[in-house]
């Protein structure tokens, strides 16, 4: 991690550039929620157009966000699961 900000310090082009990032930075989270104002979301967005750096760490998110719902939604307990825990009660009782 440390690595990746240090990386990211040097390949920052112009300078007040990085200011913005960081708050487009900021703003990924709220954004990623969905809860980012509309003041905020057209800033990012306009942002993220000619930022590569903050459009590849958006993109990341998103992946990662979806990965992560994605297997929210997954977390069902299968039927064979469930019919092995109930022959197990049964085994028991
Ligand atoms: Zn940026």
């Amino acid at each position: 991690m440390e690595s990746k900000f240090t990386e990211v310090y040097q390949n920052a082009p112009a300078e007040g550039k990085e200011t913005e990032c960081e708050k487009v930075s900021l703003l990924l989270d709220l954004m990623i929620d969905g809860e980012a104002s509309s003041e905020d979301q057209q800033y990012f967005n306009s942002h993220i157009e000619d930022c590569v750096t903050c459009f590849e760490s958006h993109q990341k998110q998103k992946l990662l966000k979806g990965l992560v719902s994605g297997h929210l939604k997954r977390v069902i307990v299968p039927e064979s699961l469930a019919h092995l825990i109930k022959a197990k009660i049964q085994e028991t009782v």
